[in-house]
């Protein structure tokens, strides 16, 4: 087990996506991602050795200094790494765990709510895909509603489903994604609200 991680970034805000937005969540962005989307917005947390080697136990305290009711474990791709030690130091400080992954590296760590964002570029494996709380599907262009029902098909069926607009795209898609929500109601939307509030 991995007693240090790569740590790109942490900060204490407010889930901003999906069905905990609005929540106040610690977010915990480790270095390190194999999935190369040619979109990608945090193209520097790639490689996961320009960022500092940080104990977990320090990681989880950062969060303990705060009012954090949730850690929101983020990357690049945080599967990349081994998480049980991560997920047991802030359970241990009664924090929820949360991830968000694409889902294309094996499970590791503890976690209350798994957020699986499959991307083309590293197929999400089934394992995962099969434990996740939520399916949160970035919508670029009109194919990706077929390609989201193509993931939405493997995940439980206690999994929530979400489409979320790809940021610069929304001007010309959100109005194809309440069109399709309101035809196909098992989805439903994720916006950026972080975006919209200009919090990190
Ligand atoms: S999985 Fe996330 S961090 Fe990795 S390349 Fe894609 S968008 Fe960037």
């Amino acid at each position: 087990m991995s007693e240090k991680l790569p740590l790109m970034e942490h900060f204490y805000t407010l889930q901003g996506e999906g069905a905990h937005s609005g929540k106040a969540a610690y977010f915990i962005r480790l270095g390190g991602c194999d999935v190369g989307c040619v979109w990608c917005d945090v193209k520097e947390s790639w490689d996961a050795s320009k960022h500092p080697q940080v104990a977990v136990t320090d990681i989880c305290n950062y969060v303990g200094l705060t009012q954090a009711p949730i850690a929101v474990i983020t990357g690049g791709e945080p599967l990349l790494h081994q998480l049980d030690l991560l997920t047991q130091g802030l359970k241990a400080k009664q924090i929820q765990t949360h991830i968000e992954t694409s889902g294309s590296s094996p499970l590791s760590g503890t976690w209350d709510w798994i957020t699986v964002s499959p991307k083309k570029f590293k197929a999400p494996l089934v394992e995962v895909l099969t434990k996740a709380n939520e399916l949160k599907v970035v919508i670029f262009n009109k194919s990706d509603f077929d390609w989201a029902e193509k993931h939405a098909a493997l995940v439980g069926s206690h999994c929530k489903l979400y489409l979320q607009p790809e940021w610069d795209q929304q001007d010309k898609m959100l109005a194809q994604i309440i069109e399709y929500i309101k035809q196909h109601p098992k989805w439903g939307i994720s916006l950026q609200t972080h975006k919209f509030m200009q919090i990190p």
